[in-house]
């Protein structure tokens, strides 16, 4: 990835062969806290990760999931099952399921909106993937997004490809909708902006009260949508549609 430090970063207190003893963890933290950047469990930290950070962090996580496995009494040496469970979970952290954490967002590019399009329209449904900050288990679910266009506009599968970089970070729902609505804004700054996610989370399904039918169903509105009743309606009723065509 490219790492695009803050210039305030001095590149030159980078790790040198002598510090190497300091886990990458570490010296990433300490860097964060000296910038006072917060690194919440759904903050993304790629702009002060060093060349190779990743790498280093990638061999850091691996030894520490090893030795849940072994606190969990897991003979990880004798279970075939089990031998290289702690570099795939590392890979899967910090390249998949929490991209959105490590990882630079994916580059979207705005176009002028020449024809000064002012109708709304929705996209979804967009599926989501994350994990509750509580448990780190899943949280799956569908977000669709309205839009009334502003002075610029973005393809429509870049909202997938942003939502899937918001939600790729261990969350709570209500937070993972706000943080995407203020993406789409510094993305495309729409006049209105309605979001909708339905989602079902594996740490109500799956462990304590085991509801399996459960799922949770948030929305943020912005701009015009929060001002105009009527065009808060007429994006449910999208939704609604959206919906419908996927029941046929
Ligand atoms: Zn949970």
């Amino acid at each position: 990835m490219t790492s695009t430090l803050p210039s305030r970063f001095p590149t030159g207190a980078m790790a040198t062969p002598e510090a190497a003893p300091l886990p990458a963890s570490h010296r990433i933290r300490e860097r964060l806290r000296e910038a006072g950047v917060s690194f919440l469990a759904n903050d993304n930290i790629s702009a002060y990760l060093c060349e190779g950070e990743l790498d280093q962090l990638e061999i850091e996580v691996a030894g520490k999931v090893r030795d849940l496995l072994r606190s969990l009494v897991i003979d990880i040496e004798n279970d075939h099952n089990t031998e290289e469970t702690a570099e795939r979970v590392a890979r899967m952290y910090l390249h998949e399921v929490f991209k959105g954490r490590y990882h630079d967002q994916p580059k979207i590019a705005s176009f002028p909106n020449v024809k000064k399009l002012d109708e709304i329209y929705t996209v979804g449904p967009i599926s989501v993937r994350s994990a509750c900050s509580h448990h780190l288990v899943p949280i799956l679910g569908n977000c669709w997004i309205g839009i009334k266009p502003g002075d610029r506009v973005i393809g429509l599968s870049k909202f997938s490809r942003v939502a899937d970089w918001v939600f790729s970070r261990p969350h709570i729902q209500e937070e993972a909708v706000m943080i995407l609505a203020d993406e789409i804004e510094r993305l495309c700054e729409p006049q209105g902006l309605a979001i909708l996610v339905k989602a079902q989370h594996y740490c109500m399904k799956w462990r304590g009260v085991k509801e399996p039918q459960t799922s949770m169903v948030n929305s943020v509105v912005r701009g015009d949508f929060r001002l105009d009743p009527s065009l808060k309606q007429e994006f449910f009723e999208l939704v609604k549609q959206q919906e419908a065509v996927l029941s046929t």
